[in-house]
Order: C-alpha cells, then sequence, then structure tokens
C-alpha cells in the first residue's frame, strides 16, 4: 500500500480550522502533525493555499431507481464517479422493498447494482412499503446487515405510500434497536385529490406538479411524522424539506427539545417554481418531489442551515433524461418522472452560496455536508472527520478555483444540469477515497468497483 502526505493545507472540520499535514497509510488517516517530513512519504500533495476537508457525504441518492416506468440516468459507476469529481466520497442509496417481499430481498437487488460498479464507498437505506408480510424483524435483519436506517412515504398513494400505523409501528422498532427513520413528509392523499382535480380541469402542464403540492401538505406531514415519533419514542429525520412552513415544524419540535432532524438540498436553497414555467417542456427539467417553491421560502432555508434547524444537505440525485425520459409527461405532468440531478455540484453549490456568500462558515459547510450525515447515519468518525484512524477520505479543496457548472462539462449521465451556468468559486482538486487519489485537477483516476459497502452503526447520532 502506497503512503500519501498532504502537506501545507488548511484542515478544516466541523469544529477546527488549522493548519496540519495529514499522513495517509493503508487507507486511513496515520498521523496529523504540523509538519511531517515529505520523504517519508511515496507521493506528496502540496496543499498549500487549499483547504483540506473530510470528503463529502451525500445521504440521498437514487441511482439506477426504477421509477414510473423508466430508470434513473445514473448507475452506481457513473453516479458515484461524478460525486467523487465534486468531492463527495461517501453516499448513501436507496434500497426498496416490493411489497409482499422481504426487505432482504431488495438489499441484494440493490447490491448487485452497486457491484462493481461503485467507484467510493456506498451504504443504503432501506424503503419500507410494507411490514404486513415480513414483520417488524425484518427490520431488525437489515440494522445487522449495516441498514441503520429506514425510509417510509407519506405521499405517492398505491405506490410506496404507508399509513400512519405502518410509519408508528417501524418508529417503535426503531426505539428497540437504534435504526433511524427518514420520512418523506407530504400528505399524499391530499395532494393526489388535488391532482386528480387539476387533470380533470385540462391542467397538464409541468408547473402544475408543483401547483399541485401546496407546502401545507409538506408541513402537515412533517409535523405528523414528528409527533409519531415522539408518540414511539424515537428520532426521525425529515428529507428534502422545501419550505418555510415545514421548517416550522421542525424548528417547533427541536424547540421543545425532540430529536427530530431534517434535510435540505441545493434546489430548495438556489431555485424557484418560476423554473417550472419555463418554455418548451423545459419545466420538466425541475419536475421532482417536494417541488420547488416561491422564493421567499430560499433565505428561510439558508436561515434555517445556520441556526441548525436544519443539520444536513443532500442533493436527493435522481437524474432522468430531459430528451427521452422527462417526455414521458409531455402531455401529462402527473407521468414525468420525478427527480433531478445534483450529485456531482452540492459542494461547490454550497461552498459557493453558502461560505462565499457569507451565510455559513466553512465549519458549519463540513458540518452539513460531511459530519453530522456521517454522525447520523452511524459512519463517523469512520467518515466525515480528519482523525487519526478515520478513512482517508479526504477533498483538497481549491477555494478560489472557478467553474461553470454545465451538461457540456458535468460527469452525470444526463442531459441537462438544473444549474446550468452556474458560475461557482471553490471546487475539488484532488479527491481521495480511503486513501487512493481517485480524482485529480479534473481526470478520473479511480476505477468501477473499487468502492465498498458501508456497514452502519445503529444507535447513531440521533440517538444522544
Ligand atoms: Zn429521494
Amino acid at each position: 500500500m502506497s503512503t500519501v502526505l498532504i502537506r501545507g493545507g488548511t484542515l478544516i472540520t466541523d469544529r477546527h480550522t488549522y493548519g496540519a499535514d495529514i499522513f495517509v497509510e493503508d487507507e486511513r488517516i496515520h498521523d496529523i502533525a504540523p509538519h511531517i517530513p515529505p520523504e517519508t512519504a511515496d507521493r506528496v500533495i502540496d496543499a498549500a493555499g487549499m483547504l483540506v476537508m473530510p470528503g463529502g457525504i451525500d445521504v440521498h441518492t437514487h441511482l439506477d431507481m426504477p421509477f414510473g416506468g423508466t430508470t434513473s440516468s445514473d448507475d452506481f459507476e457513473t453516479g458515484t464517479r461524478a460525486a467523487a469529481f465534486g468531492g463527495t466520497t461517501t453516499i448513501v442509496d436507496f434500497a426498496i422493498q416490493a411489497k409482499g417481499t422481504k426487505m432482504r430481498d431488495a438489499l441484494d437487488t440493490w447490491w448487485k447494482k452497486a457491484e462493481g460498479k461503485a467507484c467510493i464507498d456506498y451504504g443504503l437505506h432501506m424503503i419500507v412499503t410494507d411490514l404486513g408480510t415480513s414483520g417488524l424483524e425484518d427490520m431488525d435483519d437489515m440494522v445487522s446487515e449495516g441498514v441503520a436506517s429506514f425510509k417510509l412515504f407519506m405521499a405517492y398513494p398505491n405506490v410506496l405510500m404507508v399509513d400512519d400505523a405502518t410509519i408508528f409501528k417501524a418508529l417503535g422498532q426503531t426505539a428497540k434497536n437504534g435504526a433511524l427513520v427518514c420520512m418523506h413528509a407530504e400528505n399524499g392523499g391530499v395532494i393526489d385529490t388535488i391532482v386528480q382535480r387539476a387533470l380533470a380541469e385540462g391542467k397538464t402542464a409541468p408547473v402544475y406538479h408543483a401547483l399541485t403540492r401546496p407546502t401545507r401538505a409538506e408541513a402537515e406531514a412533517v409535523h405528523r411524522s414528528i409527533a409519531l415519533a415522539e408518540m414511539a419514542g424515537a428520532p426521525v429525520y425529515i428529507v428534502h424539506l422545501s419550505s418555510e412552513d415545514a421548517l416550522n415544524q421542525v424548528r417547533e419540535a427541536r424547540d421543545r427539545g425532540l430529536p427530530a432532524f431534517a434535510e435540505t438540498c441545493p434546489q430548495y436553497l438556489l431555485l424557484s417554481i418560476e423554473e417550472l414555467e419555463r418554455p418548451d417542456f423545459e419545466g420538466a427539467k425541475y419536475v421532482f418531489t417536494p417541488p420547488l417553491r416561491e422564493k421567499r421560502n430560499l433565505p428561510k432555508l439558508w436561515d434555517g442551515l445556520r441556526h441548525d434547524h436544519l443539520q444536513v444537505v443532500s442533493t436527493d440525485h435522481c437524474p432522468f433524461c430531459f430528451a427521452d425520459q422527462k417526455h414521458l409527461g409531455k402531455d401529462d405532468f402527473t407521468k414525468i418522472p420525478n427527480g433531478g440531478p445534483g450529485i456531482e455540484n452540492r459542494l461547490q453549490l454550497i461552498h459557493h452560496h453558502g461560505v462565499n456568500a457569507g451565510k455559513i462558515s466553512l465549519n458549519r459547510f463540513v458540518e452539513l455536508v460531511s459530519a453530522t450525515p456521517a454522525r447520523l447515519f452511524g459512519m463517523y468518525p469512520r467518515k466525515g472527520a480528519l482523525e487519526v484512524g478515520s478513512d482517508a477520505d479526504i477533498v483538497v479543496w481549491d477555494p478560489n478555483a472557478l467553474h461553470t457548472i454545465s451538461a457540456a462539462s458535468h460527469h452525470m449521465r444526463v442531459d441537462y444540469s438544473m444549474f446550468e451556468g452556474f458560475e461557482v468559486r471553490g471546487n475539488a482538486r484532488q479527491v481521495l477515497s480511503r486513501g487512493e487519489v481517485i480524482v485529480e485537477d479534473g481526470r478520473f483516476h479511480g476505477r468501477a468497483g473499487r468502492g465498498n459497502y458501508l456497514r452502519r452503526q445503529a444507535r447513531g447520532g440521533a440517538w444522544n
């Protein structure tokens, strides 16, 4: 195993900023010290003027995921490679239990999707669609396989939605086994009714995807999720929170001392509902769930990040090509595959629009994109930290590198970018995954299949 010395950089963790060298050996951080002699290492990376951070962790991705008769366009190879280009070295994707089957079947299916393909380490959450057939022991079985988190849907009736009793039972089981429940919080029954009404009135354009999903439907479900978790005596994590209305529910719960957590995504922080009104069906590029909201929500979400009402920024990366996949919904917005690409650009966007804009500190940035996701999802301090013994998942970040985001140059396998033309200052220069330099100066040096499945610990940070 070769050794790497990262020399002369400024280390940024969620808690500290300091100058030090990092010595990497056997896939791990072996030493952190002010001056480590360069002749001790096989490879020296000069990080003068650079920021050295733990690799990004994206706990919400959907690679190779079937949806609405098609499949998300990035698989575990193209998706994790794109992630690496943007400084993300770990993802947690979602396996989906098919109704009437064991969760283990889904786990096997998703392991096969990732095998031989993943370029960075990956964990899996389990989407629970049915507790009737397999029972609650199935959840314990998953925890023993390192699936330390579950996701349940309050939206998408007849597809993924489960009732309150199922959610409550699942939460109750995590109170025993220490896993974390993630909630897609939108009132699916109400939304479906509004959607049917819109279609009956001939409202079929992409923008109706947003207009049929009110923020109250999100806020109500967030409130209900937290109430169910409180009754079950378990923490809860709200995925892709999109609106001030919903944020207020999380803040209120946290003010009461409840272990309620929430993530948001770059699209909700930087884009608004106007995108769905783009001509020539281009609004479909921005159809995902929850939808983009009115502009006034954006500063509220940034405030939420600053004041820790929101704890994580993930992407909900779920790409569908505009040309042949988004067009499935040309005449009916409900047939547009829900999802957008973003796995590559999360760090660039949050660094630029958060840190450069003075909204959050560098330490808070690392906390949001790496340390807290690692803690909440049972990977810390193996991931999300720069500590002796941690996996050497490290980003050497050039805070002054200028980059223009574009489908023409990105590495995601999708024919558009939600952030086309966005100019950012700050980008990954070298990306190390378990000590191996897999991205350097815009070139990929890793290989498909080198990423390992991560067995995550139960009773992670949400429990203390
Ligand atoms: Zn999602």
